[in-house]
């Protein structure tokens, strides 16, 4: 499959789990990826993966939280590629906190990453996606369709998320731009590996964001990415899709 032959995307958090994911199965079916992170030794990683194995992809660092950042991003892959054809937005952050413990700063950091940062690069990207069609593939949650304990800041980040991208994607549907978001849960990346818990975590009511069927890659979500994505997708907009092994089935 060339899904992406000749199109450009750009895949932010793409220095890790599913952005990384996303990008290396982005680049396997011809598109050119333009690789984005904070983390820039993990973003020329991934490059470095992509032009191993054949493929076309630059490497950005940028805080996807800092406006000015943001925007110089987006130039700086037009200058490189000269078009945009679609938008992943993958970087994120999480914590955990007991709510009545949750410190202003930890929250504004979280929904500065999480949801700023989103729309400032789907708001610079959109110009960009409305002279070549394109579509953005934001990344929400289960943690916005689900209460997720002592995860307050990053559920309303991610929830968030979610009510945008519709907004996005009915604002621009007669325009010819899609957006829509995954929702994944139990999916195995740096993010959720040894992330740290509250003291007094009730681990009984974490049982409501594990998945039916275990944990899986980040390859899972990243097809599914790449189906929204690509021409496949083109009837889909303002959709949220969850990759989750059935959680909250
Ligand atoms: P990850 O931690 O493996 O990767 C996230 C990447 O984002 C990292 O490379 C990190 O450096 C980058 N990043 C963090 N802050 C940044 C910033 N300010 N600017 C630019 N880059 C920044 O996480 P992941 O599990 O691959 O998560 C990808 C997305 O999927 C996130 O938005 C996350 O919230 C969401 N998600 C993940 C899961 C899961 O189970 N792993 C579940 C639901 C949603």
């Amino acid at each position: 499959m060339q899904r992406f032959q000749d199109k450009v995307v750009l895949v932010t958090g793409a220095g890790s789990g599913i952005g990384r994911a996303s990008a290396l199965r982005i680049a396997s079916e011809g598109g050119a990826v333009f690789c984005v992170d904070l983390n820039q030794e993990a973003v020329a990683a991934t490059v470095a993966t992509i032009s191993g194995a054949g493929g076309e992809a630059s490497a950005h660092g940028c805080d996807v939280s800092d406006e000015d950042s943001v925007n110089a991003c987006v130039q700086a892959c037009i200058e490189r590629y000269g078009s945009l054809y679609a938008l992943v937005n993958m970087a994120g952050i999480l914590r955990f906190d007991d709510t009545g413990d949750l410190q202003t700063d930890h929250w504004q950091k979280i929904i500065d990453v999480n949801l700023t940062g989103t729309m400032l690069l789907c708001r610079a990207a959109l110009p960009h996606l409305l002279d070549s069609g394109g579509s953005i593939v934001n990344a929400a949650s289960t943690a916005a369709l689900a209460g997720l304990p002592c995860g307050v800041a990053y559920s309303a980040s991610k929830g968030g998320v979610l009510a945008m991208t519709r907004s996005i994607a009915v604002e621009y549907a007669k325009r010819g731009v899609r957006a829509n978001c995954v929702c994944p849960g139990d999916i195995n990346t740096d993010m959720v590996t040894g992330i740290a818990f509250p003291q007094a975590m009730d681990f009984d009511l974490m049982g409501r964001i594990q998945s039916l069927s275990g944990a899986k890659g980040p390859e899972v979500v990243a097809g599914v990415i790449a189906m929204l994505a690509s021409e496949d997708g083109i009837h889909i907009t303002g959709e949220d899709i969850r990759v989750e092994g059935g959680t909250l089935a």
